[in-house]
């Protein structure tokens, strides 16, 4: 797995939609750890078992689960050359194992974008999305809950892959056209460094 771009942000931040859109423009396959949780629920797996109380709460599902979901996922074929991650890695423990799944293909994480939204505006979005998607988890307490675990478990992981020399930080209170145009450029020019 050559290469890995990981969107990061909170719940609401538009990650999900920006990871599609460049997934498709790209032609890099796109993994969503919450879309494959889900998937485990709706399949009644032992795994969605576990995970669908856990979600349905806002709280996170444990690292070693996720980590060995993704583990299976990147052993398809289609994983090979390279994955967006979306959703994932959501804590430092995970940033860890992704490093360490990623070097054993020779891959390393290439460009972590942050899709950086202020607190305000995602409350509203994710209630608006509560009424269109009907997410389980899209309720007020629960919105609250997941707006407070991002701040404590997922936002650190800002510092270290700033230091890692990797993050971009966009700021997402803007159009979907605006973002993806930032998202495009700052792959493009990772690429162009790289080259
Ligand atoms: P959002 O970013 O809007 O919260 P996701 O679909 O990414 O939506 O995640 C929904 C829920 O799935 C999370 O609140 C969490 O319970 C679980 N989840 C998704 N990805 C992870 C992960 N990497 N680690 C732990 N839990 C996760």
């Amino acid at each position: 797995m050559p290469s890995a771009i990981v969107f990061f942000g909170p719940p609401g931040s538009g990650k999900g939609t920006q990871a599609s859109r460049l997934a498709a423009s790209a032609g890099i396959l796109q993994i969503s750890t919450g879309d494959l949780l889900r998937g485990h629920v709706a399949r009644g797996t032992a795994l969605g078992a576990i995970a669908k109380p856990i979600m349905e709460s806002g709280a996170l599902v444990p690292d070693d689960l996720v980590t060995r979901m993704l583990k299976e996922r990147l052993a398809g074929p289609d994983a090979k050359s390279g994955a967006i991650f979306d959703g994932y890695p959501r804590t430092v423990a995970q940033a860890r194992s992704l490093e360490t799944l990623l070097k054993e293909t020779g891959g390393r994480v290439d460009n972590v974008l942050f899709i950086d939204v202020p607190d305000a505006i995602l409350v509203d979005r994710l209630l608006k999305r509560a009424t269109l998607e009907g997410r389980s988890d899209d309720t007020k307490e629960t919105i609250a809950e997941r707006l407070r675990v991002y701040r404590e478990k997922t936002a650190p992981l800002a510092d270290l892959y700033a230091s890692a020399g990797v993050l971009v930080t966009i700021d997402g209170d803007r159009s979907v056209e605006a973002v993806a145009a930032d998202v495009e450029s700052a792959v493009a020019r990772r690429r162009a460094v790289k080259a």
